[in-house]
């Protein structure tokens, strides 16, 4: 049994050692907290993105998407309250220099506290803290960490500055010349973009109520403390859909998307015990009720995706700031309101490390002295980075023509990889360790009677298939269809 560390450490060697994820600008030294995809991990990252946005958009009658560009007016930031509100209590520690999220050093320390069966304590503190970061209170903020005597993991030292605010939104200048420029920011998610075109779209699509706009997009935040490796990133991808709905039914839609997303998760395979959802005791000043799908990653549980029931409070300020009408036109009543709207925000890279952690196995197999163990990224095959591998079994007797045959017919529809380069047991491996659901050797059989061997990457069982049946039995197990209906 490989520990959660153990784990951790495997799947972060493993995602650069396989071509799945790099340090942005490597040759560096790097860049804190950014990072490129490789080869294997931008088609991961890919269908992904497709199975999101297909349930999504191509599932959903009353769901359409747009792509709105990561630069706004500043004014969006403003009313979306960005500007004056999205900010991190921050302490720094004077030894290290090193800087913490205050609540996240609270938060650890109250774990610290259950673990060790102190419950009292452990609840205690989680209402304090609750109290201090509700009512904006730095100052009562700074005195939990003080009283519980909380240490830097760094310099072990308890000199601490005061607690701060610190805005994580990056901005930047607009236009050549400096002076005559205004600073933009650099978006620091994608709902806004929604948000402000939600008239056009509405009129455009002649949409009704409810109905719902999906996005997938880069956004920017300049996180204080950016750890666990694409877990928390200062340039990031999401996927976020913002339903409109008519005052007063928020919570019905609320409760419906909730199962919703819980469902798409689980139709990717993983057990539902790695699953929870954190409840929002703490509300945002907009929201009427919100929670989080946490997954079980090998550091505990974390947030991968929030439900948020955000009221009217986007496009009622949007409506104030701008001077613009952002109403809906009920026909039923004749009457026109500000809908409400939930929100559901998913991050492509958390998404993507998720799916890395639970498909990282080692497994022993062979006998006697033939044991070894097998690397297996045990990827769901509908979002494996390639579909199938075609192996000739040797360079010679017009094999290789063969399999590239079998290639030429399933490229348009699969990514496919040819290999004909070392043993097939070591070509086997290497598509283990990237997650390629299917082999397909050919042999001298195979200029015979047109049949190939496919091998299935998780049982390693090896059938003897027609040609001809191959682009179907890759159909049934790798297409998205097969996912997209076992979330509904
Ligand atoms: P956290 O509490 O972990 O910072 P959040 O509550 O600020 O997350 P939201 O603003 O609700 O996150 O964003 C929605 C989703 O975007 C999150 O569930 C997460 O998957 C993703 N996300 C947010 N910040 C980051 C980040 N810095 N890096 C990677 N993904 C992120």
């Amino acid at each position: 049994m490989i520990s959660p560390e153990e784990l951790f450490k495997k799947v972060t060697a493993h995602a650069k050692e396989y071509g799945f994820i790099f340090q942005s600008s490597e040759i560096y030294d790097g860049l804190g907290a950014v990072y490129d995809y490789g080869q294997n991990g931008v088609e991961l990252k890919n269908n992904l993105r497709e199975y999101w946005w297909k349930s999504m958009v191509q599932m959903n009658e009353n769901i359409v998407g747009i792509d709105a560009a990561i630069f706004m007016h500043p004014k969006v930031w403003k009313a979306s309250g960005h500007v004056d509100g999205f900010s991190d209590p921050m302490i720094d520690n004077k030894d290290s220099k090193k800087r913490y999220r205050a609540d996240q050093l609270l938060e650890e320390q109250i774990e610290k506290y259950e673990k060790k069966g102190k419950t009292d304590k452990a609840e205690a503190l989680n209402a304090a803290m609750n109290k201090a970061l509700n009512d904006n209170d730095l100052k009562a903020m700074y005195n939990l960490i003080v009283e519980h005597e909380i240490v830097c993991p760094i310099s072990g030292t308890r000199n601490w500055t005061e607690v701060r605010q610190f805005n994580l939104m990056f901005s930047t200048q607009m236009g050549s010349v400096a002076d005559e420029s205004d600073a933009v920011y650099l978006r620091p998610e994608t709902a806004q973009g929604i948000f402000v075109n939600f008239l056009n779209v509405q009129k455009t699509g002649r949409m009704k109520i409810p109905f719902g706009i999906a996005q997938t997009g880069k956004a920017f935040r300049n996180e204080i403390i950016a750890r666990q490796f694409i877990m928390r990133m200062r340039e990031f991808e999401q996927m976020e859909m913002q339903f409109f709905v008519k005052p007063g039914t928020e919570m019905e839609w609320f409760a419906h998307w909730k199962k919703t997303r819980l469902n798409w998760h689980l139709a990717l395979g993983i057990p539902a015990d790695s699953y929870r959802f954190h409840d929002h005791e703490k509300l945002a000043h907009y929201a009427n009720a919100a929670t989080d799908i946490e997954f079980r990653f090998p550091f505990g549980f974390k947030e991968v995706e929030g439900i948020h029931s955000r009221t009217d409070f986007d496009l009622r300020n949007h409506q104030e700031l701008s001077g613009k009408k952002l109403q809906y036109f009920d026909p039923e009543t004749n009457s026109s309101y500000i809908p409400y709207v939930i929100e559901t925000s998913i991050g492509l890279d958390r998404l993507f490390l998720l799916l890395m952690c639970s498909a990282y196995r080692e497994e022993e197999t062979g006998e006697g002295d033939k044991k070894e163990i097998r690397t297996v990224l045990a990827l769901p095959p509908q979002v494996a980075p390639v579909k199938v591998a075609v192996f000739p079994l040797t360079k010679k007797d017009g094999l290789p023509e063969k399999a590239r045959k079998i290639m030429d017919s399933l490229m348009p529809s699969f990514r496919c990889h040819y290999e004909e380069k070392d043993a097939i047991g070591k070509r086997y491996r290497r598509h283990d360790a990237i997650g390629t659901p299917f082999c397909i050797t050919v042999d001298h059989e195979s200029l015979q009677n047109d049949t190939v061997t496919l091998r299935h990457r998780d049982t390693m069982q090896q059938e003897r298939v027609a040609i001809d049946a191959l682009e179907g039995i890759l159909f049934k197990h790798t297409g998205m269809s097969s996912l997209l209906k076992n979330a509904q």
